[in-house]
């Protein structure tokens, strides 16, 4: 579940190669892209993110694709021949470089199952790729107080959202992860206090961040949030903040990045 508006960029099917990898935490793989399309590409900060189509196939084929991931878009990506035709999967912009034309995604390498966490790991310079903009996600009401909560998968969009938030922001990151190794450094503002928090691998997402939210003193007049990550810790997290604490809906930006047991598309 969602209420990210997506964005249609002009930028349409940016197509890329992978210029080289690198694991920067335990799970984590910083995979950088390059290619002159990049050049077209209006990078917007925060969180935002894209449709990144993967070859998992000797014969995919990339230049093909629809240029935009809107129902219209998804069709005609369905109606492509299945043997050539790339997986899609959403990623967030990690850092962006124009003047080298670079672009970096941090993938959570979370094991063997799915597609793009083993191809994350194991994909070699000069891999080819392809992404379509789908905007951002952070879209802040005026408001006293930001809070940010997610999960590992949400570290990529917090720390976007952390580094270009305004400096004189105030409030709380709250970010969960199953292994402290995967703490990578933030540039927030100041006044934006981050929580590590760790849960035991074995068990779900948000069994520590929902109860030390719910806990959480937020001693302000009105608050935008942000809450990505493993399903139940989107949606708790905007039930407890929506029900509980009486924000109001248009000020809880949610998304469930994926969900357990389930692929994603
Ligand atoms: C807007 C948006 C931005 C995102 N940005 C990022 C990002 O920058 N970096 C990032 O790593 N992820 C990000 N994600 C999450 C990513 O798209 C999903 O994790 C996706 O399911 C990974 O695809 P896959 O092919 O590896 O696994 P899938 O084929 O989708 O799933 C296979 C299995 O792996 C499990 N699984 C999937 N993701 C995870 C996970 N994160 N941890 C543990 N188990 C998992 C599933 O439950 C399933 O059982 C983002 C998602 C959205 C919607």
């Amino acid at each position: 579940m969602s209420n990210i508006t997506v964005t249609h960029a002009d930028s349409g099917l940016v197509p890329v190669e992978v210029a080289r990898t690198a694991r920067i935490t335990p799970h984590m793989t910083r995979v950088t892209f390059t290619g002159p399309a990049l050049a077209g590409f209006e990078f917007r900060g925060f969180d935002q993110w894209f449709r990144l189509a993967i070859g998992v196939h000797d014969d995919d084929r990339f230049d093909n694709l629809p240029d935009r991931f809107g129902i219209g878009g998804y069709l005609k990506y369905l109606a492509l021949p299945k043997g050539t035709r790339p997986v899609i999967r959403s990623y967030t912009v990690r850092a962006f470089r124009p003047e080298t034309l670079e672009m970096d995604v941090d993938f959570l390498v979370h094991g063997s199952e799915g597609i793009a966490g083993p191809w994350a790991a194991a994909v070699e310079p000069g891999a080819q790729a392809a992404f379509i903009d789908q905007g951002c996600g952070w879209k802040p009401v005026p408001a006293d107080g930001h809070l940010l909560v997610a999960d590992e998968s949400g570290l990529p969009g917090v720390a976007g959202i952390l580094r270009d938030m305004p400096r004189d922001a105030v409030g709380h990151a709250l970010i969960e992860l199953y292994d402290a190794a995967d703490q990578q450094e933030l540039q927030g503002p100041e006044g934006v206090e981050v929580h590590w928090l760790e849960r035991d691998p074995g068990t779900a997402p948000g069994t520590v961040v929902l109860p030390v939210l719910a806990g959480l003193d937020l001693p302000v007049e009105s608050l935008y949030a942000f809450a990505v990550g493993e399903s139940a810790v989107a949606t708790g997290a905007r039930r407890h903040l929506v029900r509980e604490r009486g924000i109001p809906k248009q000020n809880v930006t949610f998304a469930g990045y994926w969900k357990l047991g389930r692929t994603a598309g």
